[in-house]
């Protein structure tokens, strides 16, 4: 691709010999739109018509744009009065793909432009890995999505839809696995049965230390030596546990039940491995250097604190943050208006000025002042 010499603009294709002494007057003997060859050979002191994306005449090796000539259209001939090389605004077969280049490595997100690619190189069908189906699951019995007024005590699940849209954000298929109690039996009948129809499963709270808290017991008794139940030294999403189902080798990711820390723990944790599950070879969102534009308080603690945080791009294109609203882990608010997060290492926060971490889940959130704009280049 381009399988022929072609023209790169609309103008006179001509023998750039003939144009050596300036002004040189050539006479026109065709126009040649796109998708027609032209069967006239151009001869000396001759010159074409030709359209971006037709095919040079024999003879043509350069060609001169439309806007750079004297010509008057029904007079039969064109002058030339500006220098044109051998090959100008040419498109030489080859140019963009050679026959045998490697155009797209294993592992690659398929964006607009390699499909575009893939079209243009007559390929109508890729090997592809399938998106990961990744199963959903909540635990708690005091969680209900049934509509109406909540019972007293009963909370929303807002988990499972809040998981379902990242996991399909992250490029795979979400699998509505419902809500379960906290009961060992019937939080292994669902990991067992969603296991049969799903590539990875994630649920949903109770793998913390709570009289309720079955995930570890679960995943020790159906995961076998894989399992694992962990405190990361994060805030939020400190508890975690894994395991790889015995059965199947479905693996089970269990983050804990606030909201927030569920978000945050499947983006840092859960996400990546996802993403190696899918074939992916990207497997974290950027992480940008940012200025905070405003305090960022913390405690020392011992652990990394994930901010949920309004990020956005000045005109000078510096990212600058400030953290949103209260930031504790049951409070979804702040993560629903937040559009980046600021990994803030252990210590005592950071004033106005100094310099942060920001990871950035959706680049399409970032608010941009891009400078200038189009109307102010118009
Ligand atoms: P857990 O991790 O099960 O101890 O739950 C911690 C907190 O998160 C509790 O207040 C739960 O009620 C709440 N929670 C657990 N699962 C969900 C969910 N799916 N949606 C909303 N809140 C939840
Ligand atoms: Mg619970």
């Amino acid at each position: 691709v381009p399988s022929f010499a072609n023209s790169a603009m609309d103008g006179f294709a001509l023998r750039s010999a003939d144009v050596g002494t300036l002004p040189a007057i050539l006479e026109v003997v065709t126009s040649i739109p796109a998708g027609v060859i032209s069967d006239i050979p151009l001869g000396s002191g001759e010159a074409a018509r030709i359209m971006t994306g037709a095919p040079l005449p024999d003879g043509a090796d350069a060609v001169c744009p439309v806007e750079q000539v004297r010509y008057l259209p029904g007079v039969g001939t064109v002058e030339i009065v500006v220098p044109v090389r051998r090959g100008a605004h040419v498109r030489h077969p080859g140019e963009d793909v050679r026959v045998g280049d490697r155009v797209i490595e294993p592992g690659t997100q398929l964006s607009p432009g390699h499909l575009g690619l893939l079209a243009s190189l007559g390929i109508d069908a890729v090997e592809v890995v399938d998106h990961p189906r990744i199963g959903i699951l909540s635990t708690g019995y005091e969680l209900t999505s049934a509509p109406g007024p909540l019972v007293p005590g009963a909370i929303r699940d807002a988990n499972r839809f809040a998981l379902m849209a990242a996991v399909r954000q992250s490029g795979f298929t979400a699998v509505d696995l419902g809500i379960v109690g906290d009961d060992d039996c019937d939080v292994t009948t669902a990991l067992l049965a969603g296991a049969a129809r799903c590539d990875a499963i994630v649920t949903s709270g109770g793998v913390s230390v709570g009289d309720f808290d079955v995930m570890r017991r679960v995943l020790q008794a159906i995961c076998g030596r894989s399992a694992r139940w962990v405190q990361i030294a994060m805030k939020p999403g400190k508890p975690f546990a894994f395991g790889t189902l015995v059965s199947s080798g479905v693996p089970v990711f269990a983050v804990p039940g606030n909201p927030v820390a569920a978000l945050v723990s499947f983006e840092l944790i859960v996400r990546p491995a996802l993403r190696r599950l899918g074939g992916h070879h990207l497997l974290r969102h950027p992480v940008l250097r940012g200025i905070a534009s405003a305090p960022i308080e913390r405690k020392r603690d011992g652990k990394l604190h994930v901010v949920r945080a309004i990020a956005s791009v000045d005109g000078e294109g510096q990212v600058r943050v400030r953290s949103v609203g209260p930031q504790a882990s049951h409070q979804l608010r702040a993560m629903a208006d937040a559009n980046a997060l600021v990994l803030l290492p252990d210590g005592d926060g950071v004033a106005p000025g100094m310099s942060v971490e920001v990871l950035v889940p959706a680049m399409d959130r970032l608010e941009a002042c891009t400078a200038p704009s189009v109307a102010e280049v118009a």
